[in-house]
């Protein structure tokens, strides 16, 4: 069976775990702030704050901006669902725009014309490891006065060219920026999450939520010789990463140069055996990003039926997703039924995710493309 993904872990993790337990500490202490510097200097963030995911990032964003009952959110409907879900926590309402013709990530031309007297922020996406047009996304947030959040979930090591210059993603380029340690992701902690910004105002606010609106932490209680005594002067949530998670993620951190670049040479493999006449359409990369490849989505030809393909490659042991989500399409936003956001639509019908991991062999992959052609030409 050829997996969609393998996590890449190994004795490194292992032992980074079992000096945690071995310590005596093992929620959020010594390990997770020397995993938020490391990962602060890693995307060249002034800030980062470690939380237990990527969807408790978004959230804790969205309070440090003051979003609330009765405000608007600009997002995308093609994402997984947790970007709209933060926004619904707060009481807001996300208000969906289409993505690019050919991408997969928001259509900075659309967004202008969402944005009503109720519009309080941008949440804008790296989809599937590929930037986003962020200095249109930017630009249009800056002329209204709106601060942009970045869904940087799957974007740790995908770089930016910003002003000339490549950055990593996570800098971050918006306001804040929300990254996710999903074993589906291109960094693992079994479930993690991490948010990075220049404000050091928002950061104090996101350690406060993250740990019960708590002023003064366990860990500053824990090494005082003096009694003291902590207050809640706001409603917080348990958000927190323990020092286990950011152990290992400590570790993963490491990684990601190798496994970015592992990712890069087989997306590029990928790309050259697709560019025939097989009607298959490789993902391209824009001139403003590199991305960090975290999941490889061809569009399949316009005669084939995805999910008869996509069964045809699970019968040959070949693992695939259909495109990403439309969270408009989905039962738990059934007040947005009537939408229609064609290129969304059509992303997520027309699509199929392809195997991807740096452990991966030139046999398997081209064991994948050759099942994939043969899958398309038999489907229709
Ligand atoms: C995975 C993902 C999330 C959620 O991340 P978790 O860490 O699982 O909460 C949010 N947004 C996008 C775009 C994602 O891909």
């Amino acid at each position: 069976m050829i997996p969609i993904m393998r996590p890449l872990m190994d004795e490194r993790e292992a032992d980074a775990v079992r000096r945690v337990i071995l310590s005596g500490w093992t929620t959020q202490g010594p390990e997770v702030a020397a995993f938020e510097k490391e990962f602060a200097e890693f995307v060249g963030a002034p800030h980062a704050c470690a939380v237990s995911s990527c969807t408790t990032a978004l959230h804790l964003a969205l309070l440090a901006l003051g979003i609330g009952e009765g405000d608007e959110v600009i997002t995308v409907s093609h994402t997984f669902i947790a970007t709209a879900n933060a926004i619904r926590y707060c009481g807001a309402k996300p208000v969906f725009v289409d993505i690019e013709d050919g991408g997969f990530n928001i259509d900075p031309d659309l967004i202008e014309s969402a944005i009503t007297p109720k519009t309080r922020a941008i949440v804008c996406v790296h989809q599937i490891g590929m930037p986003c047009n962020l200095e249109a996304v930017t630009n249009i947030a800056a002329a209204h006065g709106l601060p942009v959040i970045e869904d940087a979930a799957c974007g740790i090591g995908a770089e930016i060219n910003w002003k000339g210059r490549w950055e990593r993603i996570g800098a971050p380029h918006g306001d804040i920026a929300c990254f996710s340690f999903h074993p589906r992701k291109i960094m693992n902690t079994g479930d993690g999450g991490m948010i990075t910004t220049a404000n050091p105002e928002w950061d104090a606010k996101f350690r406060l939520l993250r740990q019960h609106g708590m002023s003064i932490p366990d860990t500053v209680r824990h090494g005082s010789a003096q009694v003291i005594f902590e207050g809640y002067p706001v409603v917080g949530y348990n958000y927190r990463m323990t020092d286990i998670q950011a152990a290992i993620g400590r570790e993963q951190l490491k990684r990601v140069p190798e496994v970015v670049a592992a990712r890069r040479a087989l997306a590029d493999r990928y790309a050259a055996q697709f560019n025939d006449n097989s009607g298959i359409r490789a993902p391209e990369e824009p001139s403003y990003a590199r991305s960090n490849w975290q999941s490889y989505c061809v569009r399949l030809p316009d005669h084939c039926d995805q999910k008869a393909v996509m069964q045809a490659m699970l019968d040959a042991g070949i693992a695939t997703r259909r495109g990403v989500m439309c969270t408009h399409r989905e039962a738990s936003y059934a007040s947005y039924a009537d939408l229609s956001l064609p290129r969304s639509e059509a992303a997520q019908d027309h699509c199929a995710i392809l195997p991807l991991y740096p452990q991966m062999t030139h046999a398997e992959q081209d064991l994948v493309v050759a099942t994939l052609k043969q899958s398309c030409a038999e489907t229709v």
